[in-house]
């Protein structure tokens, strides 16, 4: 059995390898790249492949050079056997000139990319080898996503080598929307397995992040495998060299003895294809979440979320308490400068006073409406009751307090799903945990949370990248309110 890293060659490194393994197997290519870069150059001293400077530059004739266990190069510079893939003829998919394969017009194209390939069978162990296994699984995918309307291309439909460079090629001349490779993990490990997504900072970053992510979450979803940490890496090729989001998915371990036993079974590749293909799906169609924050500013815990939001381009409302935007003034600024929501919760967070009669509740609001003025400069018509719109205080007099609000032309705003962070001792796991499975897959969902709690801000990051189907949106008046 080889190691993953070995699955192409270190010199390609397509593969992506179990990352425990990963530097030294990168260790290990390096000498093996240079012998291959030896090669090359007197496979161009020979006249057997035209030096492309261009292409010696960008990682030395990584696009020509396949290292298989095809033909022995003459001369014997590399342990290995090389064999050379001349790009003189024009690469073709299945038969088909890639020039042809252009996208139709208002269709989503999806090219999916079964690693290996011919003389190259990736990995192998006990007999099932990785480039059957990519095709059989790709080949499945692709019968969900025609199902589903996608217009769908592979890089190859039978066993056949491809170079790397073909395969790039294919999906940024047919003007492919993503680009999924597929592939399977091997470590020296017996018992390591589960589930590895990889994809380049370089190319799309932000969206191939996600595609990477929601397809992870599907397939673990859809197959119980394990979910291993995805990996950002600027060296596979494919993932790099796309001009589309891409990714790269190992669906499990070879040299894991059970692992190996499900993938090379048709029940266990569909569920990895049904994983896939609604990981894709759900890419493409996005579910809408209002992150929505109560009862500050505070200091350093609303700060903190601002610089989160601000990191990731998301937009969220926050619905201000009276007396803390006179106790946090800049922060409150800043809030309204950095073009979030701001939307009124109360001045004084006091159930009992507020809500003994309309007119305290009326009170209460112009008040905080003053404040929020006055520091922010924001007029604006959003609400929400303290306790949610329907609460143990305001039985008596909600009916009421609804319709005089309604008459000021406010709209109030309860939730769908919730952190649970405003409870005593929160622990940052619990309120993720909590906000995941609150949205019950919901297509529009209000979160909310509160900016005032610290463990709110602490577990943010990880709560939004558990949340990759949902686009994160700004609140405002035009968005259909929520109420109970
Ligand atoms: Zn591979
Ligand atoms: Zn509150």
């Amino acid at each position: 059995m080889r190691k993953s890293g070995l699955c192409l060659s270190g010199l390609y490194m397509e593969c992506a390898g179990e990352y425990g393994h990963y530097v030294e197997w990168r260790e290990k290519s390096i000498g093996r790249k240079r012998k291959s870069i030896a090669a090359f150059v007197l496979a161009a001293v020979l006249g057997i492949v035209a030096v492309n400077p261009m292409a010696v530059r960008m990682n030395q004739a990584k696009a020509v050079v396949s290292q298989t266990s095809g033909t022995a190069l003459a001369g014997g510079v590399s342990e290995e056997p090389l064999r050379l893939v001349s790009r003189d003829s024009e690469p073709k998919i299945s038969g088909v000139p890639m020039g042809t394969l252009i996208k139709e017009t208002g269709d989503i194209l999806v090219v999916l990319d079964p690693g290996h390939g011919g003389e190259d069978e990736g990995c192998s162990s006990e007999g099932v080898e990785e480039k059957a296994l990519n095709l059989q699984i790709a080949l499945r995918v692709q019968s969900r996503l025609l199902e589903m309307g996608y217009q769908v291309r592979l890089t190859r439909e039978t066993d056949i080598v491809r170079t790397l460079e073909e395969r790039v090629q294919a999906a940024n001349q047919a003007g492919a929307d993503i680009y999924v490779s597929i592939h399977q993990n091997a470590s020296e490990e017996k018992d390591v397995e589960g589930i590895e997504v990889w994809y380049s900072g370089q190319n799309e970053g932000a969206e191939s992040e996600r595609l990477s992510r929601v397809i992870q979450k599907y397939v673990v979803e859809s197959t119980g495998a394990r979910a291993r940490e995805l990996q950002e890496n600027e060296e596979l090729f494919v993932i790099r060299e796309c001009t589309m989001p891409a990714c790269l998915i190992e669906t499990g371990f070879l040299s894991n003895r059970a692992e190996r036993g499900k993938l090379a079974g048709s029940g266990y590749q569909e569920q990895l294809a049904e994983g896939i293909a609604r990981g894709i799906d759900v890419y493409f169609h996005p579910r809408t979440m209002y992150l929505t924050f109560d009862d500050g500013p505070s200091d350093a815990n609303t700060n903190r979320i601002l610089d989160i939001l601000k990191a990731r381009g998301i937009h969220a409302a926050f619905f201000l308490i009276g007396e803390n935007v006179e106790k946090h003034p800049e922060t409150a600024k800043r809030i309204a400068a950095e073009g979030h929501t701001i939307g009124i919760h109360c001045y004084r967070h006091d159930y009992e006073a507020l809500y003994d009669s309309v007119e305290s509740y009326i009170a209460d609001f112009e008040k905080a409406q003053a404040v929020v003025r006055d520091v922010t400069g924001v007029e604006t018509k959003l609400f929400r009751f303290p306790g949610g719109s329907i609460n143990g205080w305001n039985k008596q007099v909600h009916d009421q307090i609804a319709e005089e609000m309604a008459k000021r032309g406010c709209i109030y705003y309860d939730w769908n799903a919730s952190l649970e962070d405003a409870v005593s001792n929160p622990k940052a796991e619990k309120l993720i945990a909590n906000g995941v499975s609150s949205t019950l897959g919901r297509k529009k969902v209000i979160m909310l949370a509160h900016d005032v709690i610290g463990e709110t801000g602490l577990c943010l990051e990880e709560l939004l990248d558990q949340l990759p189907e949902y686009e994160m949106e700004l609140l405002t008046e035009d968005v259909e309110p929520i109420q109970f």
